[in-house]
């Protein structure tokens, strides 16, 4: 069995993260909603794909709040200590989770969207990296890096907290079993994957447990 999984919302509690980073600028004495009023100027899109550039935010906040070179310093030093930290934003079952798949002989391939640097550093510091074969860490679009990956002979999953992503795949691959993982905040995507008829699930152990029953049929 081969699973192609997501980074951000998946594996990794990208709120829980964001909110760190937001609270970094308490050491500026500024409150944590700058940071979210601020972020999606420090967004590039590109071919509709995110790509966040923690420097420009800095910048921006910076420049908006007068902020003395100092303070900017300090703030960029504190983004790069939550940054490098990602062992502490990994979902509490999602090692377990990748050490049950791995420990079935499952091959993991990672597949995340965004900036390049910033992702290299969630993933690496968080410890997760040992258990993938492979990472892949782009911009443009998931299903056309699927399709690399996809042998019709071969049991294949792709699991996403993101529902688009998921029909996406699901319209070129019909082979390709998709998995949502729920986001307690993003309820209509369940909903969605429920008239999809799409396995779905807010607990990865959950998860690993339908794949081991599903890979055997
Ligand atoms: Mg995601």
């Amino acid at each position: 069995m081969k699973v192609i999984l997501d980074w951000d919302h998946t594996l990794f509690d990208t709120n829980h993260f964001k909110n760190d980073l937001a609270g970094a600028l308490a050491i500026a004495g500024l409150p944590k909603r700058i940071f979210f009023e601020t972020y999606q100027e420090a967004v590039r899109q590109k071919n509709g794909y995110y790509d966040y550039d923690y420097l420009k935010h800095l910048k921006i906040v910076g420049q908006r709040h007068h902020l003395s070179s100092k303070k900017i310093v300090r703030l960029k030093q504190k983004f790069l200590k939550v940054m490098n930290d990602g062992s502490r934003y990994l979902f509490p079952e999602t090692v377990k989770f990748l050490k049950i798949l791995k420990k079935s002989g499952a091959r993991l391939i990672l597949c995340t969207l965004g900036n390049k640097e910033l992702q290299r550093q969630k993933i690496y510091s968080s410890g997760a990296q040992k258990y993938f074969s492979l990472i892949l860490i782009t911009s443009g679009s998931k299903h056309k890096i699927v399709r690399i990956f996809v042998e019709p002979k071969e049991k294949t999953y792709f699991l996403s907290d993101n529902i688009d992503e998921l029909k996406k795949v699901a319209e070129r691959f019909p082979f390709v079993k998709l998995i949502l993982k729920k986001r307690p905040d993003k309820k209509e995507a369940g909903e969605e994957a429920r008239r999809l008829r799409l396995a779905s699930f807010t607990n990865l152990l959950r998860i690993s447990r339908f794949l081991l029953e599903d890979s055997k049929k």
